[in-house]
């Protein structure tokens, strides 16, 4: 049981509205030689592709970026100045969003310099390195560039949504181009084949553009848009196709490199029905034009790779818990009758993440579940992971701050420091594993969704939560060696009901009602616990110099709660009760407190954290012998802006869109 914190630091710095984490890769340094071959590999092909996303959020972004790139490099004047750092500040938000719009809002980022220091910086830069074209003066270059980077109104929002609007004329991205909306749509209404039931993603890899009064699809693949890096990306799946894990993996990456090639999308259909049969490899990737959330109109996909191996130590963890599955559902506290008599534990995947790219870098996704493609889900399923490594950065960096502001004693915020990494982990393990696979169904009585209508994913998620509530205060963990203490379950009900109380609302706003599934089922189990332990004083509201706070009293009377509530939640899920549903949701989980409200947000915004995070990548760096590979050995990197500057170094393969 070695804790994960060691002395690895998840935080490296906060800018604008964002701060950037690190994260770790448990497990690296153990893969085989050849594993480590593969994953290094498909580091190469994810980051190779890099560039392809700043072309696809807007056609000038590489542009203005290697023009940023080109100051930070060379510029000679002050660069302690606050006008410097201003620069900087831009730059980092450009290369967080991947492009000159912000990442989430998709709103043009504007430079808080102005435009005469920008020129100032250009001037006392190396010209040599700006993308200044033949026949250019370097003046002109600069008068170009201005407006796109300075002026609100041009391009001023990369994906436009509103209805009123035309979606594709209002959108700065660079997916069509000469079209109007109707025409898109048009296009489409042509193309598409309605009766084809298993049909290509249609639009997914190329641009969409009228020239000379025809509509074309300028496809992304080798010889055609984007080929510099597109044959990259090709070259590394090759030679990850030599040191596959087995004949499926090798099948599968073969095919991806030959959709690259060819850019037929049939093959990319193909490509993601091998992917799903490889369930056996350590080494996976998701490489490829993936989520169409850019495209106002849902076709396009944007570039996006992840380079993970399997999670051993979760995997080790997780069958642990779905060994004992019977054991729990039979020392449950609910009713005999809506039992399991024959349990299985699911087995929910976990995996580390070596590195990200395009889409899902610097800002990360914490779970997929792909492919998209609706048949090939209904016929073949899914792959639902979760990023482990990345969830446990996300954890283990939350500040101290937030800790000490929300915990009533010192030895509430020491057990937090000591346990409540491990404890997370076996919360959601215990949740995934058992919760949601426990309990039954009445005959007759039909599935949650049906019966329990728009409660039934907060009754869902209330159950599988105290599932692993209930659970985690039972020597059975520490007996089957998953669990290093009583006390970490503790550590894990502190921030449970700290968190279901108070610290989620502080992402509420002010007069709005609990919306979100979670959110809702957090505060529904803490504020019926706080409820109906009050004559006990089982969770005790304390007031410390004007600051509310909740300090539990008696851990195993408040599991005792849990168990109660369990049981009659299971009664409402195996029955199908609806209106028990509603009032239980009702009257817990969806009103908020409006002076706790106000005092939970005031205290939170006065800590500063930033509302977003992304990361800086591990390196991965082959040790060579008589040109052989012989290790590959893995960095952790500190600084985001060196990360940056080195991948505009070894990954600029595109300099603008044809
Ligand atoms: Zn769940």
């Amino acid at each position: 049981m070695k804790s994960e914190k060691e002395n690895f630091k998840y935080q490296s710095e906060k800018f604008a509205d964002i701060e950037i984490l690190r994260y770790q890769v448990p497990g690296f340094e153990e893969l085989t030689l050849k594993e480590k071959k593969l994953a290094y590999y498909l580091y190469e092909a994810a980051l190779s592709g890099r560039d392809i996303l700043y072309d696809q959020h807007y056609k000038h972004n590489l542009k203005i970026r290697k023009t940023l790139e080109a100051i930070v490099k060379s510029y000679s004047g002050d660069r302690d100045s606050d006008e410097f750092k201003k620069f900087i500040i831009y730059t980092k938000r450009v290369w967080f969003s991947n492009g000159i719009h912000h990442h989430y809002s998709t709103k043009k980022i504007l430079p808080e310099i102005s435009t005469e220091y920008f020129r100032q910086l250009i001037s006392n830069s190396d010209q040599k390195l700006f993308p200044v074209e033949e026949n250019e003066t370097i003046n002109q270059f600069i008068e170009k560039l201005t407006p796109l980077i300075f002026f609100p109104n041009i391009d001023s929002q990369r994906v436009n949504l509103n209805p009123n609007t035309d979606v594709i004329k209002s959108s700065a991205g660079n997916f069509y181009e000469g079209l109007s909306q109707k025409e898109v749509e048009e296009y489409y209404k042509k193309v598409v084949d309605k009766n084809n039931p298993t049909p290509i993603s249609y639009g997914l890899n190329s641009k969409l553009v009228k020239e000379n009064g025809k509509i074309i699809e300028k496809r992304w693949k080798a010889e055609g848009m984007y080929s510099p890096a597109i044959e990259r990306i090709i070259y590394w799946l090759e030679k990850a196709v030599s040191v596959a894990e087995n004949e499926i993996q090798k099948s599968t990456l073969l095919k991806l490199a030959e959709f690259y090639k060819t850019g037929d999308l049939k093959l990319f259909d193909e490509y993601n029905i091998l992917w799903l049969q490889d369930t056996d490899s350590r080494v996976d990737t998701v490489n490829g034009f993936i989520e169409v959330y850019s495209d106002p109109l849902g076709y396009r996909g944007s570039f996006e790779g992840i380079v993970s191996i399997k999670d051993l130590e979760a995997t080790k963890r997780m069958k642990a818990i779905s060994d004992q599955a019977q054991w729990f559902e039979n020392n449950s506290p609910i009713d005999e009758k809506f039992k399991k008599k024959n349990v299985i534990g699911v087995t929910a995947k976990a995996i580390t993440v070596v590195v990200e790219s395009g889409d899902s870098s610097p800002s990360t996704p914490i779970g997929i579940n792909l492919p998209n493609a609706t048949w090939i889900r209904e016929k073949y399923g899914s792959k639902s992971v979760n990023l482990g490594n990345i969830v446990l950065a996300y954890d283990l960096s939350e500040p101290e701050e937030l800790k000490k502001e929300f915990s009533y004693s010192d030895y509430e915020i020491d057990l937090a420091n000591k346990y409540e990494a491990i404890a997370d982990t076996l919360h959601t393990d215990l949740h995934e594993v058992i919760g949601h696979g426990s309990g039954k169904i009445m005959p007759g009585v039909g599935a949650p969704k049906q019966t329990l209508k728009n409660y039934a994913s907060t009754i869902e998620e209330t159950r599988a939560d105290l599932v692993a509530l209930y659970y985690l205060l039972d020597e059975k963990l520490i007996e089957i060696g998953i669990m290093p203490s009583i006390e970490a379950a503790k550590a894990e009900y502190n921030k449970y009901i700290r968190k279901g109380l108070m610290i989620q609302l502080a992402r509420i706003e002010i007069g709005d009602n609990l919306e979100e599934s979670h959110m809702r089922n957090r505060q529904l189990i803490s504020k019926w616990a706080y409820e109906h332990g009050k004559d006990e004083k089982i969770i005790e509201r304390k007031i410390k110099n004007g600051k509310t706070y909740f300090v539990i009293n008696d851990y195993q009377k408040l599991r005792k709660l849990f168990g109660e509530l369990l049981k009659e939640v299971q009664r409402i899920t195996s029955t199908g009760d609806f209106e028990a549903a509603k009032n239980l949701v009702e009257a817990y989980g969806v009103k908020i407190e409006l002076e706790l409200h106000k005092e939970v947000k005031e205290r939170y915004d006065k800590l500063g954290i930033p509302p977003y995070k992304g990361f800086i990548n591990p390196v991965l760096n082959p040790v060579y012998e008589n040109e052989k590979i012989i290790d590959v050995k893995i960095k952790y990197p500190d600084d985001f802006t060196e990360q940056m500057m080195f991948y505009a170094e070894k990954y600029s393969f595109l300099l603008s869109s044809s």
